[in-house]
């Protein structure tokens, strides 16, 4: 094999982002998924739905193309979705939003928050806080932002964080607050404490706060309180979230950020030069989606409720301990009571689809090296998949004991 130039992967081994031989680690999602089609496991694993979302979005989908909405969108978005995000931040959370202004579509939230955080990073020395265990994807961006992460540890079973470990974590090094709420992996919704404290912080240390809320219409004791809306916070705040949860469309990457203008202005600045814009006609459905009437969004999060309840009572009756989630696709089991022969939960993991044709996620994969003990018994299952396969899944799981 030809001698690859060490220059150019220098940053992507510097961040962590490269495997043995240069090979670029796979994401855990893409690794279970894998191993699920693989061994023809059930898969708990990557979170994504097993069945389409509301026909009128995937309608909408098919006549924009039919339409000839083919080309390049505008660099902030369709106008169309511009103005359905402005509405929709009206009618779920009273927020004005200026549409040509203060939103830009993204490739996701995934898109959204590489360009937000490229954009705030100024140098090596600042700081960005996550909540830990923490989505992948931030401390991969994180890192390639030339940053340092410093995690505040969520705990099993109610995972939300301690408010002096909060403050001491919060400096003038400080650039960004990163607030996943409702938070991928634990399912946890942060309390009303949690969110006032953090805007203290950023207000006290000058700090920006980006929060991921992806899962926003997906909250089981709602109603869902963007962070935004709390005092004080609306002149530091960018808020990202996407349609990939809401309508059932992860492949379809629609995203979007919205916040004040200069603040918007300064992600765009990096976003254009990332993907420029995608998705022109999936930006018109998803316009459409989000003029639904408000018993859609009642329904997916009640079917959801439903299938978290039912995910519950499959793994407290197969021997796991578990911790309600409030919101999200996610549940986090306690695995120490069904180990077997495993060391931990990653073992366990990788061993669960030949002890019982199921795949979940072992909360090691979220959280930094310092941390993995913690979490080494805990193990994060999804729920978005339809009743009868939870159902079967269970069914499943009960065979460990
Ligand atoms: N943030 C969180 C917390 C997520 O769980 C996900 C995965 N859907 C994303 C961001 C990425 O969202 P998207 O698929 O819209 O890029
Ligand atoms: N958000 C999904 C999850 O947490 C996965 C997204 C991905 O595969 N990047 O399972």
């Amino acid at each position: 094999m030809a001698q690859i130039p060490g220059a150019w992967r220098r940053t992507a081994r510097g961040a962590g982002l490269l495997g043995p031989g240069d090979v670029p680690a796979p994401t855990i999602f893409a690794e279970m998924t894998a191993l699920a089609t693989r061994t023809g496991a059930i898969n708990l694993g990557q979170g994504f739905p097993d069945e389409d979302g509301p026909a009128a979005v995937l309608d909408a989908a098919r006549a924009a193309i039919a339409a000839g909405e083919n080309q390049y969108a505008p660099g902030r978005g369709v106008a169309a979705l511009l103005d359905a995000v402005a509405a929709h931040e009206r009618r779920f959370y009273g927020l004005d939003v200026d549409a040509q202004r203060e939103v830009l579509v993204t490739a996701g939230a995934t898109e959204a928050l590489a360009a937000t955080l490229l954009a705030l990073i100024d140098s090596p020395a600042d700081e960005v806080v996550v909540f830990e265990p923490y989505y992948d994807a931030y401390a991969a961006v994180v890192a390639l932002s030339g940053a340092r992460l410093v995690p505040v540890p969520l705990r099993y079973p109610a995972f939300q964080p301690d408010l002096d470990e909060l403050a001491h974590a919060v400096t003038d090094r400080t650039r960004v607050i990163l607030v996943n709420d409702p938070h991928n992996p634990t399912g946890a919704v942060f309390s009303d404490d949690v969110r006032r404290e953090i805007v203290r912080l950023a207000d006290r240390h000058d700090a920006v706060i980006v929060t991921d809320e992806v899962y926003e219409h997906l909250v089981f004791d709602g109603p869902h309180v963007p962070l935004t809306t709390i005092e004080g916070a609306a002149d530091r705040t960018l808020r990202i979230s996407s349609a990939g949860k809401t309508f059932s469309t992860t492949g379809w990457k629609i995203g979007w950020v919205t916040g004040l203008a200069p603040l918007v202005d300064a992600v765009l600045a990096v976003k254009q030069f990332l993907t420029y814009t995608s998705g022109t006609p999936l930006q018109h459905a998803i316009a459409v989606g989000l003029t639904l009437p408000d018993a859609f969004y009642a329904d997916i999060a009640d079917r959801l409720r439903a299938k978290r309840d039912l995910l519950a009572d499959g793994l407290r009756a197969a021997g796991f301990g578990v911790s309600q989630p409030a919101g999200t696709y996610f549940t986090v089991a306690d695995a120490a009571p069904v180990l077997g022969g495993a060391a931990d939960a990653d073992e366990f993991c990788r061993a669960l689809p030949a002890r019982a044709g199921v795949v979940g996620i072992p909360l090691t994969a979220f959280v930094s090296t310092a941390r993995r003990a913690e979490y080494a018994h805990l193990v994060r299952f999804a729920a978005c998949k339809r009743t009868e396969v939870i159902a079967e899944a269970s069914a499943r799981l009960r065979l460990l004991g």
